[in-house]
């Protein structure tokens, strides 16, 4: 039925229509400027696509060498170079040799056997064996990459690229059970009409995951970069706010959240310039970075100003790793053009016991208390007590005008 229904060449003039498209958008990307490696080789193998399905689809007009044998060469080449593509997108090296192996195989059997030549089934086989061997090392690709970057269309890739290798895999024994005839009209089979419809579905759904793919990388590097500070690489502002309200309403019963802010830092920049700031805040977020543990979140509230939520302390614990802490900033010897920098840090803590886990409220109390270290002279934490807490709760009084004694651990 399929076989009245599906013209071979007519679906190879619709896949070249369709990778034609993907090979110029991407030649687009390229001659921007701004493409990674890996769409350069997806472009080229959308190309190569392109002009096998030509000569595959004049097999009537031209002579079988170009046909056939050149157009069969060409798909291998396509197949290679996308394969090429999905690893170079991950950052592992291309073998040229793996990516030449297979035009140059059929090449090899065509070019060298008559018999091989001249025989369809053979060579339906020999193509399958290739495209099955790319598809299945595409899909391995493909989710190797995805623990690193676990882009969206990475598993329905992989898949697609699975049943691509299954169905052409089974192209083999229907060739072994019902040999294609090569006659005058080669395309008169039924299973030779089914797989060329599913050659062409998967041609045009993987040209275009290509670029959904590369479209996925790009708005999952905007979005990194909008959601870290650019200096030292940890979360801005607003994605620490985001995080730790996401994890206080995952975990509403506990928690704590300090806020840090390094000491007589303009004096640092004013004796040793703004360069020499900006490596103590390196270092200073590398010191608390290497010290996070669990669901602790960090991030940079601005300037030399930073928040650190940790969603499984209790007061106690705060206390003891928010002085720990600050004794490793003490600690930190920074080197700058042969002069040694060193930095000390006042923490507030606040908690959700005696917050509350509204977010705005725990950032409150907790700068009362850092408000508090630094009266008390700095390089020392300082929890929010429960007046403090009740303080910023009612929201109208004044730090200076209440009186309760807060608890604080000095040096
Ligand atoms: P305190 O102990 O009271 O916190 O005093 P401080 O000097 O640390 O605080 P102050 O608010 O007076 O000064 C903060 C300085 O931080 C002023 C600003 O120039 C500097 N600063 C803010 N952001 C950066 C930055 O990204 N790099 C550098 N080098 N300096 C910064
Ligand atoms: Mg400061
Ligand atoms: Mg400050």
């Amino acid at each position: 039925m399929l076989e009245v229904l599906v013209s071979v060449p007519t679906l190879l003039l619709c896949t070249f229509l369709s990778t034609l498209v993907v090979a110029v958008f991407l030649s687009q990307h390229w001659a921007s400027g701004r493409a990674p490696a890996a769409a350069v080789y997806w472009c080229v193998a959308m190309w190569i696509g392109s002009a096998s399905s030509v000569f595959l689809a004049l097999r009537a007009v031209i002579a079988p060498e170009l046909s056939i044998g050149l157009g069969n060469a060409l798909a291998a080449l396509a197949y290679a170079m996308t394969w090429g593509g999905f690893r170079s997108f991950d950052g592992r090296r291309v073998s040229r040799l793996a990516v030449a192996a297979a035009p140059v195989a059929w090449c090899l059997a065509y070019g060298l056997s008559d018999t091989f030549a001249a025989d369809m089934n053979l060579r339906v086989i020999l193509m399958s064996v290739i495209v099955v061997v790319y598809s299945l090392a595409i899909a391995a690709e493909v989710m190797r990459g995805r623990k690193g970057e676990p882009l969206p269309s990475r598993r329905f890739i992989a898949v697609l690229l699975a049943l691509h290798a299954v169905f052409y895999g089974l192209r083999i024994p229907f060739t072994l059970l019902a040999p294609v005839s090569d006659g005058a009209q080669p395309y008169v089979s039924p299973w030779f009409a089914a797989f060329a419809v599913e050659i062409f579905v998967h041609t045009v759904v993987l040209s275009v995951s290509v670029l959904i793919l590369l479209k996925e990388r790009s708005e999952a590097i905007y979005r990194q970069a909008a959601r870290s500070d650019a200096l030292t690489g940890i979360l801005n502002r607003g994605a620490f706010m985001e995080e730790t309200a996401s994890m206080l309403r995952r975990h509403p019963q506990g928690g704590v959240l300090m806020l840090l802010d390094l000491d007589h830092f303009k004096a640092i920049n004013d004796t040793y310039g703004h360069q020499a700031g900006d490596k103590v805040l390196q270092r200073f977020t590398g010191a608390v970075s290497a010290k996070l543990r669990g669901e602790m979140v960090f991030g940079r509230f601005g300037g030399e100003e930073f928040a650190l939520f940790a969603p499984a302390l209790d007061l106690d614990e705060a206390t003891a790793f928010a002085d720990a802490l600050r004794r490793d900033i003490e600690g930190l010897e920074i080197g700058h053009y042969g002069t040694m920098i060193s930095a000390t840090v006042s923490i507030g803590v606040s908690s959700v016991v005696l917050s509350g886990g509204d977010i705005d409220s725990l950032v409150a109390s907790a700068d009362f208390a850092l408000y508090r270290a630094k009266a008390e002279g700095r390089n020392r934490s300082c929890v929010a007590g429960p007046a403090e807490s009740l303080m910023q709760i009612a929201g109208r009084m004044r730090l200076a005008d209440f009186e309760a004694p807060l608890t604080s651990v000095a040096r």
